[in-house]
């Protein structure tokens, strides 16, 4: 095994993979095309403190566009909290009842 194939290299790999493969799922986030997803993969990925719901195993936090979720090598995953909030989509809420009021 060389220096740059650790296991966590693998596992990051997998998880990867497994993120592009949601792509052939009916529950890829909403508003993302199949295509474009597929083409692109996830936009952000992290590793996660959370363990896998399943294998107990080491999990990656993925993202694509606003949509955040957790991913394990084994296949299981999760939706991950959204912890920052997002001032765009406030501001369109905000607008949005204000025509309505209108
Ligand atoms: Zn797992």
């Amino acid at each position: 095994m060389s220096m740059t194939d650790t296991p966590a290299d693998f596992i990051h790999a997998t998880l990867r993979a497994i993120g592009k493969a949601r792509r052939d799922m009916s529950n890829y986030p909403p508003g993302v095309t199949g295509n474009e997803f597929a083409i692109a993969g996830p936009d952000y990925e992290k590793e996660s403190d959370l363990p896998c719901g399943k294998c107990g195993g080491p999990t990656m936090e993925l993202g694509y566009r606003h949509e955040r979720w957790i991913a394990c090598q084994c296949g299981w995953t999760t939706d991950a909290e959204e912890d920052e909030p997002d001032p765009d989509r406030a501001y369109d809420e905000a607008r949005d009842r204000m025509m309505l009021d209108e």
